[in-house]
């Protein structure tokens, strides 16, 4: 067992947390999302992985609504992920998610990027907010930061901010969407090692990535897509010691 299996315990492990049942979408002609059945488990880290275009960003961005779908349900905490409003607005706090590009409020402080949609979406106080704010900058390792605007920090830096900001809300899930592509080399180890610590904390997380060492260390399950379609799906080990179908072969090929 492994030790993100080990601490997610306390967080009802088993329990179906993000589910997609019969999920299709198209862009036209393209049917960029072919029939997708997906449960993700409280407590769980599920890689996807997969070439260019596979649809990895549009199944990312329907988990929290960014996307709609033609066909199919997605549940969030056994509920259909809501349409609009006030509801629409807290899902997309309870799903929270880092993209490839921080995102970040340019003319906010590092302090204010945190603070701003737990006083905004959840209505904490600014106290509370900032105290709340402080405690994960200080996790992700940029306490010293908070006065700073985005534009003094780093790559990396700032990547740790837009998970401390999603982080804020308190969300069910994290999404990643290939969240270290944009950095340095450098600094791509310091994002995923805050990564690999929420993941060992029992965080829920979807994470699109080519980064083979994360997806060894900290996650459950690997999903391959190709051309909108989960075509495989293993522990981290099977998936890149033994991938079963011609594509997922094709592609490691390309990325190992
Ligand atoms: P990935 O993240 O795996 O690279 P995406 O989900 O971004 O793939 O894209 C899947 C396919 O859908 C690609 O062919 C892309 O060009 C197409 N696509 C993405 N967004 C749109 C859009 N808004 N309109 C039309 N086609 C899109
Ligand atoms: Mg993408």
């Amino acid at each position: 067992m492994t030790l993100v299996q080990e601490e997610s315990a306390a967080a009802a492990p088993g329990e179906a947390l993000v589910v997609l049942e019969g999920v299709n979408k198209w862009y036209g002609n393209l049917h960029v999302l072919q029939d997708i059945n997906l449960t993700v488990k409280r407590g769980e880290v599920v890689v996807v992985i997969g070439p260019s275009g596979s649809g990895k960003s549009t199944l990312c961005r329907t988990i929290n609504r960014l996307e709609t779908i033609d066909e199919g349900t997605i549940t969030l905490d056994g509920q259909p992920l809501p349409e609009e409003g006030k509801a629409l607005a807290n899902l997309r706090a309870d799903v929270g998610m880092v993209f490839q590009s921080f995102n970040l409020f340019a003319h906010k402080t590092i302090l204010q990027n945190v603070t701003l949609g737990p006083t905004k979406v959840r209505k904490q106080s600014k106290t509370a907010a900032d105290d709340q704010a402080r405690g994960l900058l200080e996790r992700v390792g940029i306490a010293q930061q908070a006065a700073k605007y985005p534009a003094q920090l780093s790559g990396g830096q700032q990547q740790r901010v837009a998970i401390a900001r999603a982080l804020a809300m308190e969300p069910k899930v994290m999404l990643f969407d290939e969240p270290t592509s944009a950095l340095d080399p450098e600094m791509i180890k310091e994002v995923l090692d805050v990564m690999v610590d929420l993941a060992k904390q029992g965080m829920t997380m979807i994470v699109v990535t080519h980064e083979m060492g994360f997806a060894r260390t900290a996650a459950d399950r690997v999903i391959f897509m190709s051309e909108g379609a989960i075509v495989e799906e293993n522990t981290p080990e099977e998936f890149f010691t033994n991938p079963q179908s011609e594509r997922a072969k094709d592609f490691l090929g390309k990325i190992l």
